[in-house]
């Protein structure tokens, strides 16, 4: 097995560092005006965390692929980190967009497609009843919120090292000793996450049932699969366990669906047969215009209702006037109708797994204690030869150094993987000639690396 030389990774960082500058000079240019204006040069913080020491500048994206202002072509498997699963600008919701947009975009009453969307979530995720918002993080919120008022319960429990959006009760995480703390560089939060949330190691049943048997959780907010620290499976039984326990315990279950609708139509819960009382997408849902949902059960519904005072429904904190836009909702029915098919599904998957196999055929080549792990149309590869159990054994086994390298080889020779992951997405209008060009660089990128 070959040892990961660190001066060598430094060294080849560097050159790739190097060839990002040479081939991106109007991104730079746009960077330095940019900071002029933006907070950062850029107009969300998180943008400047990509691998290159500047954002690359998007002149244009279609399907699987998008060009810079460079003229440089890219392959993309980020594909929005979910947001455009569905392939960029899909003619189906570019259509649905362009019909809509001459009919009213923004209304605070609905139009009759509403009722199309909520019917087909119901078949999809067999949840009876259904809500929209704007963002996944949205999503979340409200469902958080009316598992609090339902159950009457203060608390919140998530997995460590979980991710659900900018929800303040999720940034919590386990520190070495086991022990609740605030994420680090968790920003401005309005209270210590430690009061409103428990923190547990995903696939513990042990201590889930310690943290739920004091019966002041709400709600377990959860990735059915782990997607945000590399991808995390459940272990055989642990879903029957985590129904079993919040059943028990009177905590509402909530699976958060925003990347693990690349299981399957109806997401990993429709997959497995899972009965969560709360479901939350958001993301691909409306083709990348900003759409997301939350369903539930009829049990909840009622109990919800019982408690609304419908007269301050507008002021009780759930809300957002853009949320359920004629636009969104078009763009969503059109998505659902013509993109996020079972067909997409099935072609997706397969493709994904053509994927898996290329880098594992590198990963035997080359003898690498590395490796890949897929969740239907998405795979992430690993820099660590088991997989780890839970988000505490994944962040321990993070190599920012070789993830950075990995990233800008890739970026460098036209190939967009998803920023803070190793993670690649296979989109409608993804190929089998992309995938096998991904095999290629990941191999050439191994083989500058571990090459004597
Ligand atoms: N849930 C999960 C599982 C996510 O990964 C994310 C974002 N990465 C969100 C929710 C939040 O999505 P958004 O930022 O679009 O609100």
């Amino acid at each position: 097995m070959p040892s990961l030389k660190r001066t060598k990774l430094a060294d080849l960082l560097k050159q790739e560092e190097l060839l990002f500058h040479k081939n991106h000079p109007k991104s730079y240019e746009l960077y330095q005006r940019a900071r002029k204006s933006l907070h950062g040069g850029v107009p969300m913080l998180w943008m400047i965390r990509w691998a290159g020491s500047f954002p690359v500048f998007v002149r244009e994206a279609k399907g699987a692929h998008f060009s810079d202002v460079d003229g440089n072509s890219y392959i993309d498997l980020c594909l929005g980190d979910s947001g455009a699963m569905t392939g960029h600008s899909p003619a189906a919701a570019v259509d649905a967009i362009k019909e809509q947009i001459e009919k009213g975009i923004t209304l605070m009453l609905p139009y009759e497609d509403v009722l199309w969307v909520g019917e087909e979530l119901q078949r999809r995720f067999r949840l009876p009843y259904w809500q929209f918002t704007l963002t996944a993080t949205d999503a979340n919120r409200f469902a958080l919120r009316m598992a609090r008022m339902i159950t009457g319960r203060p608390k919140v429990l998530v997995f460590n090292y979980c991710y659900h959006g900018s929800v303040d009760e999720t940034f919590i995480v386990l520190d070495e000793e086991g022990t609740p703390m605030s994420r680090p560089n968790n920003m401005g939060p309005q209270v210590d996450p430690r009061l409103t949330t428990k923190v547990i190691e995903f696939n513990d049943i042990a201590a889930l049932e310690t943290a739920l048997s004091a019966r002041d959780v709400a709600a377990v907010l959860a990735e059915p699969v782990m997607t945000n620290i590399g991808i995390i499976h459940p272990e055989p039984g642990y879903h029957e366990a985590l129904r079993e326990l919040t059943r028990k315990y009177e905590t509402c279950l909530i699976l958060d669906e925003a990347h693990t609708i690349c299981a399957g139509p109806g997401g990993y819960t429709a997959q497995q047969g899972l009965q969560p009382d709360f479901v939350t997408i958001g993301k691909p849902l409306a083709g990348g215009v900003p759409a997301a949902v939350y369903g539930f059960t009829g049990e909840v519904a009622q109990a919800f209702s019982d408690r609304l005072d419908v007269d301050d429904a507008d002021v009780g904190g759930i809300g957002g006037t853009l949320a359920g836009n004629a636009l969104s909702v078009a763009a969503m029915k059109a998505t659902l109708e013509h993109v996020l098919t079972d067909e997409f599904y099935s072609r997706a998957i397969a493709l994904q797994e053509c994927f898996t196999e290329g880098v594992e055929s590198v990963i035997r080549e080359f003898d690498l204690p590395w490796i890949v792990k897929r969740l239907g149309s998405r795979s992430e590869y690993w820099f660590h030869p088991t997989p780890p159990r839970n988000g505490g054994e994944a962040f321990a086994a993070i190599d920012h150094e070789l993830d950075r390298y990995m990233h800008l080889f890739a970026l460098n020779r036209g190939i967009l993987m998803t920023p803070f992951h190793n993670m690649a997405l296979i989109s409608p209008d993804t190929t089998r000639e992309d995938v096998d060009y991904h095999t290629k660089i990941f191999r050439e990128a191994v083989k500058a690396l571990f090459e004597i």
